[in-house]
């Protein structure tokens, strides 16, 4: 960490464009679960870079690799050349799950755009013409560009950027005995499903929600894509979230936390559906450049060992346990080291709270405080951040 922190002036922070409301303070420096602001204030960061930092801030594994990624002279080629890294971190990917093909972009909205072109792909060679829909549930985030967004369940999020891509039809995974209406062979080409909603107010779909959708699929000769862009990669104290239920999906969306911070996506597909795709369907400059795949390489190999995940299915049993003794919260939802307390109050002022106290945490949706802490993170900077918590919503 360079010594003298670099604080932004006024006039820089003002040229950025007013699509966010970020919180007060000018974060110069991290260090596991800690973030120092420009006064040297230390915060505690139970958002994790909204579950990307899976490792905490300046781990040492990711800053040698990001180093000896760099020393090694190339950042970037293009798709025109290949380069080793992407295709270890792919085959690395393949090997420690259900997909034969891994398709690599640059963010958790462009990996579900691509998975809405491989779906459609894969209809078009496979089902009659009009099989172009895509079904997506209730509740769902998918991202922010016109297919992701017009997948995403957010009329706040959407209307103003209407008309966004049309054939998409939404199920309520609480009422799948409805779905007839919805789902048909005849038209749909796929259904994504986060296996647990995040934006939407972490809400975890449960094993038979996830074999239900399956069995929906399978019956409409349709695909099923699981949104794994928050709940993947070790999150929910398994590598993958669908291992818990055992569904086995036809393809796998996944960014956040990939590469330790750089921005990076993946999608994960089986052979029929890779089969489908040629050369020319789908593109990207950037996407698996040496450099990124070199750290993500090594933060998949740190975030896939069995004693990390079972800490962290761990920590999960332990914060079930904790907040139900919780009387100022109304349901708490999560898995592993995602979890979400629904209040019968705003969100937003207890995130303002708990920020004063030196705590970050983000809301999901208008009710609910979310807590995405990093992975690697100790008892007691757990405890320190319960503990602030605890006192806030009292
Ligand atoms: C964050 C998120 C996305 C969008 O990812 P970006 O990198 O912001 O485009 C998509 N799906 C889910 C489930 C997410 O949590």
């Amino acid at each position: 960490m360079s010594a003298a922190p670099v604080v932004a002036t006024a006039q820089a922070r003002d040229a950025l464009l007013g699509v966010y409301r970020p919180a007060a303070p000018v974060f110069v420096a991290g260090r596991g679960a800690h973030l120092i602001d420009e006064n040297g204030t230390e915060y505690l960061d139970f958002t994790a870079g909204i579950g990307v930092t899976a490792l905490g801030h300046g781990d040492a594994g990711v800053m040698e690799a990001i180093a000896a990624a760099a020393a090694a002279g190339i950042i970037h080629t293009s798709n025109l050349y290949r380069t080793v890294p992407g295709q270890e971190l792919a085959q690395e990917l393949v090997s420690r799950s259900f997909a034969d093909a891994v398709f690599f972009c640059n963010s958790g909205g462009e990996a579900n755009e691509a998975a809405i072109k491989f779906a459609r792909r894969w209809a078009g060679a496979h089902g009659p013409a009009g099989k172009r829909e895509i079904v997506a549930l209730k509740g769902s985030f998918h991202g922010r560009l016109h297919g992701s967004l017009a997948l995403t369940d957010r009329p706040a999020y959407r209307e103003p950027f209407e008309p966004l891509m049309p054939a998409v039809r939404f199920l309520d995974p609480d009422a799948l005995e409805d779905a007839a209406s919805v789902i048909a062979a005849d038209r749909t080409a796929a259904i994504f499903a986060e296996p647990v909603q995040g934006e939407g107010g972490v809400k975890p779909l449960s094993t038979a929600t996830l074999q239900k959708l399956r069995e929906l699929a399978d019956a409409a000769d349709a695909l099923l894509v699981f949104d794994e862009v928050q709940c993947g990669l070790g999150r929910t104290g398994y590598l993958f979230a669908y291992e818990a239920s055992g569904v086995v999906p036809d393809m796998v969306t996944l960014a956040k936390p990939l590469a330790g911070g750089l921005p990076m996506g993946a999608v994960l597909l089986n052979e029929r559906v890779a089969s489908t795709v040629k050369p020319g369907d789908h593109a990207t400059t950037f996407g698996g450049g040496p450099l990124v795949s070199s750290v993500a390489l090594h933060v998949l190999r740190r975030l896939a060992d069995p004693a990390l995940l079972a800490r962290v299915r761990q920590l999960g049993d332990r914060l079930a346990a904790e907040f139900a003794t919780w009387s100022s919260v109304k349901e708490a939802r999560g898995a592993g080291l995602m979890w979400g307390l629904e209040l019968d109050a705003p969100a937003a002022p207890v995130v303002a709270a708990a920020l004063e106290r030196g705590l970050l945490v983000v809301t999901a949706g208008e009710k609910v405080v979310r807590l995405l802490p990093p992975l690697t993170i100790t008892d007691a900077d757990l405890d320190r951040g319960l503990g602030i918590l605890c006192e806030v919503l009292a």
